[in-house]
């Protein structure tokens, strides 16, 4: 009997042996049901999930990559307003501090 793994909706990465093919699991994480799929159609799943742009490790399955990136975007662009506002900060107190 060997050991494999499949991939759950919520991207948790599940254990199973081939006897357990075709029974119905529960995710540990997620909580939803699922049918244990063959090692190959598990393999096809990942393969699948990797190709719309899932970024996949080892322990688990992470959000859509172009997700994550949007999120980079974010915070390097709340970076950029920060210091755009410190700068003017600064502008304003050197200004006065010339006027007087
Ligand atoms: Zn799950």
């Amino acid at each position: 009997m060997s050991r494999f793994k499949f991939v759950c909706g919520c991207g948790k990465r599940l254990a199973a042996y081939d006897w357990m093919i075709g029974q119905v699991v529960t995710c540990p994480k997620c909580g939803t049901t699922q049918t244990v799929p063959t090692p190959f159609q598990a393999e096809e799943k990942l393969a699948e999930m990797m190709e719309r742009g899932y970024s996949v490790t080892r322990r688990k399955i992470g959000i859509p990559v172009d997700q994550a990136a949007r999120k980079k975007q974010v915070v390097i662009l709340l970076a950029v307003a920060a210091a755009v506002v410190l700068l003017l900060v600064a502008a304003v107190v050197l200004f006065y501090s010339f006027i007087k």
